[in-house]
């Protein structure tokens, strides 16, 4: 059968995409409509099922790297169900052997699967589901997941599976500062969950804030049902979804899906469905398994929030950094509860891959159901659309666009650009930066047609006579406006710093830099070796921390600066050789009871401490307050000085 083999070699390529480099090609719903296609024929046409099917493997191969650890249990897939009476079939095989059969329904958390083995109540192996049978062993990896437990509270040994995720606050933040960067965003938080776990820098994971909701024991249990299993795990402190129902039959089993449905993006994570589970554990392995998922179980999938529409045109926009992205303006459409009429295209390339032309029907969907995107080109409405043009030319100040190696973005470097001063002045101005209130981008494009502002030293030199040439402005709020500039000359200078918008640098590690370092002139002759020893930092904000230093322009702006009497030094630093924790990293854990966090964290900080989220070797010492929990037994097992309170109140 022709369409057999070709369907294997798609899905098996897209399988590839998903599972392996974390970067699907097609969206999910597009992949279950050709698996279903698949599953029909070899149901037709039974000789013709190839080894190499997918519907006879579980997950994708597993990548060279990490080491392989093999399963005592192995991992499933689940099968599916897109409609009610897929449902109720289900419903009625369970129901033919067990009448009395009940459910339990749990979200469909939209992450990958993990696998917990615990020694005597010690963390011991944390594994991906790889094909199943064989995963990948990445123990260290999960331990830098803040909610999954390193001890447990008996000392029992103990398999447990469950779904680690990205929420969705931390996948718009990482993606944000990846398109800043210019690197390639992740498509969805499942596979930027994907490929944080198979980081190789354990650093990194603790700072893309994934979590977990546990669900299943795999080693042989005591508990006799599911609904049990879960008040267990959550006994043993793991973290459990709240939001499960058991059912009695598949009418309650339907509201419930109506019901999370309508809540669906309300949720602070990504669901894809429903697991329906039949309850009870003992008719559970009574039904026992196909050749690649459980019989006592099914996946309701919600429907694709994917919608058609006309693409209208492109706008090219210019960010901070420089990096130019493409922007599609389309015919409205509504999706997932808001109508939707922008969508990103991601990059160059992404435009190219999938050949997107001005005039296509596309299909839209929302990544992390937030960023609409472009997903592909509906080939069918093709008709005479020309492949579309890529500017050669900044949109802003027309100079020649820039491709870096490493980059799929296309940049403008020139230092000078209108639209990239203009965001960078927004940007310096805003909020978590010098907070210049009154500020804002429309008083910036004034500045500029005024030709009043270039450069973000520019604004320490406004003067009330300049602004009052500027129309629609009253003395009262230039005033306003002046005085806040001048206030903003005394803030800590790791503001300052974040708000020049080096490439790399937020304003968490702006203030690791400066607590540091002390001042912008320290961290200006500072080694990379040195930086990049920070905790939580690394070798590509050291690197970039350089690289800006040794620009000219970095060198005038500082000298601008002085002269201008913006203050340079970080607020709250303590001259380190002095202080009694100088250099130290120190971890706050469990509750202390006569000291707030704030204030411990500032007494730590006034000491010359850095004071760090989470536990890793760089860690110095841990303050341990009471009902301490995994970090404590981190703490622990690197054998790192452990502290209480009566100790932080001595210093
Ligand atoms: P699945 O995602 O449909 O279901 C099984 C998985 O659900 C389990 O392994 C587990 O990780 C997860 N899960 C989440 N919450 C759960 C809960 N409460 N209880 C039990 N399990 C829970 O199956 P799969 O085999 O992982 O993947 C197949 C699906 O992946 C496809 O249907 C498709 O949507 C997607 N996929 C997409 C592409 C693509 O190119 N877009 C490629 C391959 C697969």
């Amino acid at each position: 059968m022709e369409r057999i083999v070709e369907l294997v070699a798609v899905l098996n390529r897209y399988a590839q995409a998903y599972y392996t480099e974390d970067q699907p090609l097609v969206s999910d719903s597009e992949y279950d409509r050709l698996y279903r296609e698949l599953v029909d024929l070899e149901k037709q046409y039974p000789e013709s099922v190839l080894p190499d099917s997918p519907t006879h493997r579980v997950g994708g191969k597993i990548l060279e790297g990490f080491e392989k650890y093999s399963h005592e249990y192995p991992l499933f897939s689940l099968q599916d169900a897109f409609s009610r009476s897929e449902l109720d079939a289900f419903d009625q095989r369970v129901k033919k052997k067990f009448p009395q059969a009940t459910y339990l329904c749990e979200l469909k958390i939209d992450g990958l699967s993990i696998s917990l083995t615990y020694v005597d109540g010690v963390l011991t192996v944390g594994a991906t589901r790889g094909d199943g049978t064989v995963g990948e062993n990445i123990t260290e990896n999960l331990k830098r997941v803040a909610d999954i437990p390193l001890r447990l509270p008996e000392p029992i040994s103990i398999t447990v599976r469950g779904e680690c995720y990205m929420p969705r606050a931390s996948f718009e933040k990482i993606n944000q500062q990846r398109q800043e960067a210019g690197e390639a965003t992740f498509a969805n938080p499942r596979n930027a969950a994907a490929g944080t776990l198979r980081q190789f820098d354990t650093n990194i994971v603790a700072q893309r804030g994934l979590a977990t909701f546990l669900y299943q024991e795999a080693s042989p249990t005591t508990s006799s049902s599911q609904s049990e299993t879960l008040e267990k795990l959550a006994d043993l402190g793991f973290v459990t979804n709240p939001l499960h129902l058991l059912a009695a039959d598949m009418d309650e089993v339907w509201d419930f899906i109506v019901r999370v449905e309508e809540q669906r993006h309300s949720l602070p994570y990504e669901i894809d469905g429903i697991v329906i589970k039949v309850n009870s554990l003992a008719m559970q392995e009574e039904l026992g398994f196909t050749v690649k998922a459980p019989r006592w179980a099914v996946a309701y999938k919600f429907p694709a929030e994917e919608k058609e529409a006309t693409l209208l045109s492109v706008d090219w926009t210019v960010g901070r950094t420089g990096v130019v992205t493409p922007t599609a303006n389309l015919t409205p459409v509504q999706l997932a509860g808001t109508t939707v009429s922008r969508a990103t295209l991601h990059n160059v390339d992404y435009i190219a891959d999938k050949d997107i032309r001005i005039g296509d029907t596309v299909v839209v969907y929302k990544a992390g159901d937030i960023i609409p995107a472009v997903l592909h080109v509906v080939l069918r409405d093709r008709d005479s659309q020309e492949v579309m043009s890529i500017p050669k030319r900044c949109p802003s100040c027309k100079e020649t666009l820039q491709r870096y190696d490493d980059e799929v973005a296309l940049r403008c470097v020139n230092p000078l650009c209108p639209e990239q001063i203009k965001v960078r002045l927004a940007h310096f101005a805003s909020r978590e930066a010098m907070n210049i209130s009154g500020l804002g981008p429309s008083i910036v494009d004034k500045f500029f047609v005024a030709n009043l502002v270039h450069d973000v030293a520019d604004l320490y030199r406004l003067s009330m006579e300049d602004l009052l040439t500027l129309p629609n402005i009253k003395e009262k709020s230039a005033t306003k406006l002046l005085a806040a500039i001048e206030q903003s000359k005394d803030n800590s200078a790791d503001r300052l710093f974040f708000g020049l918008g080096v490439r790399h640098i937020g304003s968490k590690a702006a203030k690791l830099l400066l607590e540091r370092f002390g001042s912008i002139d320290a961290l200006a002759v500072a080694t990379e070796a040195d930086i990049a020893a920070i905790d939580g930092l690394g070798s590509v904000v050291a690197r970039s921390v350089k690289t800006y230093f040794e620009t000219e322009g970095a060198q005038t702006l500082l000298a601008e600066f002085k002269v201008l009497g913006v203050n340079l030094a970080y607020k709250g630093f303590v001259a380190k050789a002095d202080a009694l924790l100088s250099g130290q990293t120190v971890v706050l854990t469990g509750k202390l009871e006569r000291l707030t966090r704030s204030e411990a964290k500032a007494k730590l900080e006034a000491l010359g401490a850095n004071v760090a989220g989470s536990v890793s070797k760089k860690t110095s010492i841990v303050v341990a307050g009471s009902d301490a929990g995994s970090k404590l037994s981190k703490a622990q097992e690197l054998g790192i000085e452990i502290q209480d309170e009566a100790w932080l109140e001595s210093l």
